[in-house]
């Protein structure tokens, strides 16, 4: 491999959705752009997911929608069940109404679509194992290429989507970058693709995703059932990590058992894989370096879903790319663009919606139910305030709120207080700094929301 090209504009690691994206659109510009992969080519794609993305990304991207052998069902809506199943929350809006995709079909669809829009070096079965630096710059990747041989690959720009274990997070020198995610901050998940006979199950809901929240069967996650097609369903189980080892077992029990009810199936596909399920990292770039996806938390924290936002970060990593290569400028300064158009959207309902899903981690199964059952906080405010960051109750709600919460006042000052700093969190982050030097005080105020949540919830053990 002596011959080949070294010396890049771009190099993207990683062709999952947010690389593949990332590379297609900085490729269309002209740039040269090396995308390299760990997996072997016909691979790509074949990732454990629920498979779930909604519509607005392609309108939003401009690109093509699902269709044909990628596509594996339309879906209107999702589904929210309290434990009991007694409430039923059903979500109408458009990231929630999609499709159901064949995850390997829509992965190569992604990657050829990249290759096609000008990727000059396409790496797969190619490990990226450093970042090399010079001066405090990125200036490239350490990579082992199929052959054993470690190879230095130089780049004006490293955009990383390798994915929730990225190596290269690891070893970035920045500060603001964090190196590690939490555990409390990740999902373990266990899920299966299970076909059977239409004629000895049906698929229940088929044209809706269901999520349901039962701290004792799925705990610190969510059981989800989502339909493939008139025969088959992708299942499975979300659980906080200190279930390692046994997130198995509970899929087994809490899922297969209880949703599948003939003994004539096939097993599609199974396995595990790790979400993370918190706001995006505190920065999302440094001096000639940019994370998309996974690799920079960039996930729903409540749904887990990471599909659309890796592909809107992909997007605009590509867009802060080629504008620092025209400028002749890749430092921090001229990559905070990047940071600004994350943080400012759908950062900004990551992080509100990453509050809920701490205060929804530490509630039981009776204040779920009750919780939901009563509307204490409801679907349409949970979409509200995580994507506008306003919400406006009149008095008659609150007062409603208030009559309907009165078994329960614990509960209804914890959800009224956790609204408020919903809205405050999301209002922060819609002014995140446009300056690198405003950020310190800027992320002390982040720090502070997230501290009053969580003395909330000491408090509230304290109590019990
Ligand atoms: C069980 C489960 C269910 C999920 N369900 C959904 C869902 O229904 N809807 C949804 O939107 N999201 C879902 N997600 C999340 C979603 O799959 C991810 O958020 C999304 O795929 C992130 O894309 P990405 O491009 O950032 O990373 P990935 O898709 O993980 O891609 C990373 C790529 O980098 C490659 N790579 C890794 N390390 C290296 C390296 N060192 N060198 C070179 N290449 C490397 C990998 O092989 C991979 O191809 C689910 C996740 C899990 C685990």
């Amino acid at each position: 491999m002596e011959n080949i090209q070294k010396s890049f504009d771009v190099i993207v690691v990683g062709a999952g959705t947010g690389g593949t994206t990332a590379a297609r659109f900085v490729a269309k510009k002209g740039l040269n752009v090396c995308l390299i992969e760990a997996k072997q080519r016909n691979k790509i794609g074949d990732k454990i997911c629920g498979d779930a993305v909604g519509n607005e990304i392609f309108d939003i991207l401009k690109i093509n929608h699902p269709k044909n052998e990628e596509l594996s069902c339309h879906i209107k809506g999702a589904k929210l069940y309290s434990p009991n199943l007694k409430k039923c929350i059903t979500l109408f809006d458009p990231k929630q109404a999609g499709y159901i995709v064949n995850r390997l079909e829509f992965g190569q669809r992604l990657l050829n679509e990249a290759l096609d829009a000008g990727v000059k070096l396409f790496l797969d079965k190619t490990m990226a194992l450093d970042l090399l630096y010079k001066n405090g710059n990125v200036i490239g990747v350490k990579v082992k290429l199929e052959n054993g041989e470690r190879i230095d690959l130089n780049s004006k720009i490293l955009i990383d989507a390798s994915g929730f274990y990225s190596p290269l997070r690891k070893k970035t020198r920045n500060l603001y970058i964090e190196k590690q995610v939490l555990k409390e901050d990740s999902i373990l998940c266990y899920r299966e693709i299970v076909k059977f006979s239409p004629k000895e199950q049906e698929v229940q809901d088929p044209e809706y995703i269901t999520i349901i929240l039962d701290q004792e069967k799925a705990p610190g996650g969510y059981i989800w059932y989502f339909p493939k097609n008139e025969s088959s369903v992708n299942i499975g189980i979300g659980t906080s990590m200190e279930y390692h080892g046994k997130v198995k077992e509970f899929y087994k029990k809490n899922v297969f058992q209880e949703y599948i009810k003939t003994n004539n199936v096939d097993i599609i596909s199974s396995g595990g894989g790790v979400v993370p399920v918190r706001r995006p990292l505190w920065s999302c770039a440094e001096n000639g370096f940019m994370l998309v996806g996974d690799a920079a938390c960039q996930v729903n924290p409540l749904h887990g879903g990471g599909i659309d936002p890796s592909m809107r970060a992909g997007y605009h990593a590509a867009n802060s790319a080629i504008q620092a290569i025209e400028n002749d400028n890749n430092s921090i300064n001229e990559l905070w663009e990047y940071n600004y158009k994350i943080m400012t959207s759908f950062g900004a309902e990551f992080a509100s919606l990453d509050l809920l899903r701490i205060v929804l981690q530490s509630l039981s199964n009776d204040d779920l139910n009750f919780g939901l059952e009563r509307d204490l906080l409801s679907g349409e405010e949970i979409l509200e305030i995580s994507s506008t960051g306003k919400l406006n109750l009149s008095l008659i709600d609150m007062a409603v709120k208030a009559f309907k919460g009165i078994s329960r006042p614990d509960l209804l000052l914890d959800l009224n207080f956790l609204r408020i700093k919903m809205k405050e969190i999301s209002k922060l982050y819609k002014n995140f700094p446009n300056k690198v030097e405003n950020f310190p005080e800027w992320k002390e105020n982040v720090i502070e929301i997230y501290d009053k949540i969580k003395k909330m919830i000491v408090n509230k053990k304290k109590s019990k």
